[in-house]
């Protein structure tokens, strides 16, 4: 890859799936469309983007476990620009493994945070809800045919609905991103727990795989071990990957939730979170379109917080001609964030009319 300057690189291997990382400083990426879906030698495919402010990175997936060779920029000589040198050579899954473990892997490998929530009073009873738009950075979600990305067209939503929110004064806001970068999925459900948010909604925009038929409308998902069928399966199966698509790798993350222990809380959040679901897809039902079947559920990691009613919202597909014109469209979108505002409201009404009942 030629660059405009000489900059720093780093590159690792991560395991499971095989890819290799490529760290660099944050640069802009004009490689042509489509350039990292084919497959070539070692890799079988590549991506790239930002992946932190001031960080940008690239991640290949490998056909098998492979060794980084070498990974440094040439210099720019005799009118030739610099160029990033990568090399890889086949090798087999044990030592493969040893390198992983002896390789001190740099920090950059954890994901960057979502930012600080608004400063909370100390009389502030408002409920906070967090709003999560899929993706980001590195990790572009669907593409449209004609070139949208989930990733711009559910931060775009989520932020017409946070102002939504925020003009009616009941409820405290915060966006697990409100810019273009990755957050790992467990960062998402962290914040939304350590910040006492009281509801969840993760928003997303499907998409098929091309051969696979056609689908349309938006369609709630809420958390269960059992997907409700197999079209749902697939879907939490793709957005769970959002991680391994970014290169962050898996088996450092500490398992911090005792299963037991929340076995309760699991119970009263799963009950809030189908209420939840159930009132978004009855509002939901006379301003957008809707899936043939609305309400689903799957295992879905964004979705996990045992203490937090969390809700993923897939607005529509990416892949259907009309469902994009609706989703990309200023009216659909005030709409649909107006719905979903409503229901928030009729979720949410019992325990406001009991607060504003208390400070009387
Ligand atoms: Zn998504």
């Amino acid at each position: 890859m030629d660059l405009s300057q000489k900059i720093e690189v780093a590159a690792f291997a991560l395991a499971d799936p095989y890819r290799v990382v490529v760290d660099l400083p944050q640069v802009a990426f004009r490689l042509p469309d489509k350039i990292g879906e084919q497959s070539r030698g070692l890799v079988k495919a590549f991506r790239y983007g930002l992946i932190m402010q001031g960080g940008s990175r690239i991640v290949l997936d490998t056909s098998g476990p492979v060794k980084v060779e070498k990974a440094f920029v040439l210099d720019a000589e005799a009118g030739e620009p610099a160029r990033l040198v990568v090399d890889l050579a086949a090798t087999d899954r044990a030592s493969f493994m040893r390198t992983l473990t002896l390789e001190n892997k740099p920090d950059r490998l954890a994901s960057a945070k979502p930012p600080e929530p608004p400063a909370k009073a100390d009389n502030d009873t408002r409920p906070l809800i967090v709003l999560d738009p899929g993706h980001g950075g590195i990790d572009q979600g669907a593409r449209a045919q004609s070139g949208e990305l989930e990733k711009d067209v559910v931060l775009k939503f989520a932020q017409i609905l946070r102002s939504r929110l925020e003009k009616t004064g009941k409820y405290r806001i915060a966006m697990t991103r409100t810019d273009d970068t990755f957050i790992a999925l467990s960062e998402r459900v962290k914040f939304s727990r350590s910040n006492g948010a009281a509801l969840f909604i993760s928003i997303h925009a499907d998409s098929l795989p091309k051969g696979e038929g056609q689908a349309e409308g938006a369609t709630v998902y809420t958390l269960s071990e059992n997907a409700s069928d197999a079209e749902a399966a697939r879907l939490a199966e793709a957005e769970n990957k959002a991680d391994a698509i970014a290169g962050v790798d898996l088996t450092i993350e500490p398992d911090d939730v005792a299963s037991i222990l929340f076995d309760l809380a699991q119970r009263e959040t799963k009950t809030y979170s189908m209420k939840f679901a159930r009132t978004a897809v009855g509002e939901l039902k006379s301003t957008a379109r809707l899936h043939k079947q609305p309400l689903k559920s799957a295992g879905f990691k964004v979705l996990t917080a045992p203490d937090v009613p969390s809700v993923l919202i897939e607005l529509g597909y990416m892949s259907t001609k009309d469902d994009l014109k609706l989703m990309v469209s200023d009216v659909w979108q005030n709409k649909t964030a107006g719905a979903l505002a409503q229901a928030i409201d009729t979720f949410f009404g019992p325990r406001l009319a009991r607060g504003q009942a208390g400070a009387n």
